[in-house]
């Protein structure tokens, strides 16, 4: 019998990564600020890796833009608070945070980007959405107070999570990864967020409704949940993460999308365009191999995304 701590360990440090193959790839060290539409609805890509930070990429976090203003940040890894001020966004300008799960390359830089916001006021707290929880992974609320609470690591920080009348503090938003799905609205945007499947970790895949376009943005995840299926059907764009080759086996295959499951989903929710992100070595090295095996199945456009690339969403 193996010990659960064991279990744990491995599933921590497998969780979006693992060794793997070490294939090398070019490093995206030095990526270039691709511009994005003055008018409309924008991706910008702040990170296109996972938690392994040999390829030069921040991890995941993505910017939802309308008419060239950040209206909501999805995701906060390593790197992606570098990656906004080299975007030329301020913290303080977002209008909510979508938080997939807890994993540690979607979250690191979170409560950095909430302490650069902090040196600005805001009238209203900053909507905060993640999920529910389970050992070893709390949800929303406590994963903050452990950061931020009384017996938190960085209490200084407590006045955020519960002072009213404080110049900055957020109001907290955790949606049930076992049930149907939440809609949620604010600030001009609808958020459809829904439990999906990333092996033991609770999840949740968002549909952002922004002016007339859809823009779901996967997270990490299987791709073979009906329940993320039926809220992404139609989307404009399909953000997916493209974490392991098809010939993953064990604990990658358990937490993501091979190639063909992607473009399988992508076909069968009718996205008008699909970006790739999330990579990792392990994928990267087998990327012509994803290509076909994506465009077998789905026939629409492929964007493979960089760091600081920014797609416009042109509504269907
Ligand atoms: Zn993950």
């Amino acid at each position: 019998m193996v010990p659960r701590a064991l279990v744990f360990l491995a599933l921590l440090g497998l969780a979006c990564g693992g060794t793997g193959s070490r294939a090398e790839t070019a490093p995206n060290a030095a990526p270039s600020l691709r511009p994005c539409p003055e008018r409309g609805v924008a991706v910008r890509v702040l990170g296109s890796g996972g938690p392994i930070v040999d390829d030069g990429r921040a991890s995941s976090g993505y910017l939802l833009l309308v008419d060239g203003e950040p209206r909501l940040l999805v995701d906060a890894g390593g790197g992606v608070a570098l990656r906004m001020a080299q975007a030329g966004v301020a913290p303080r300008a977002l209008g909510g945070v979508l938080l997939s799960h807890v994993h540690v390359d979607h979250t690191a830089d979170f409560v950095a980007l909430l302490k650069s916001a902090s040196f600005s006021s805001r009238a209203d707290a900053l909507p905060v959405v993640g999920p529910s929880g389970d050992d070893p992974f709390p949800a929303l609320g406590p994963f903050l107070e452990a950061q931020l609470g009384e017996a938190g690591a960085w209490r200084y920080l407590g006045g955020y999570l519960r002072e009213e009348g404080q110049p900055f503090r957020l109001r907290l938003d955790e949606v049930d990864v076992a049930g149907e799905g939440r809609e949620l609205e604010g600030a001009g945007l609808r958020v459809e967020a829904v439990g999906v499947p990333h092996g033991p970790v609770p999840a949740l895949g968002f549909v952002v409704h922004a002016a007339d376009a859809r823009v779901a943005f996967a997270g990490d995840q299987r791709l073979d949940d009906p329940r993320f299926l039926a809220r992404a059907r139609g989307a404009d764009l399909l953000v997916a993460h493209h974490a392991i080759p098809e010939a993953a086996e064990g604990v990658g295959a358990r937490l993501h999308a091979r190639p063909s499951q992607i473009g399988a989903f992508a076909r069968d929710a009718e996205v008008g365009e699909l970006v790739l992100s999330h990579h990792m070595q392990r994928s990267l090295a087998r990327l012509d191999e994803a290509r076909a095996l994506i465009a077998h199945r789905y026939d629409g456009p492929v964007h493979v995304a960089e760091d600081l690339d920014c797609y416009g969403v042109a509504a269907r």
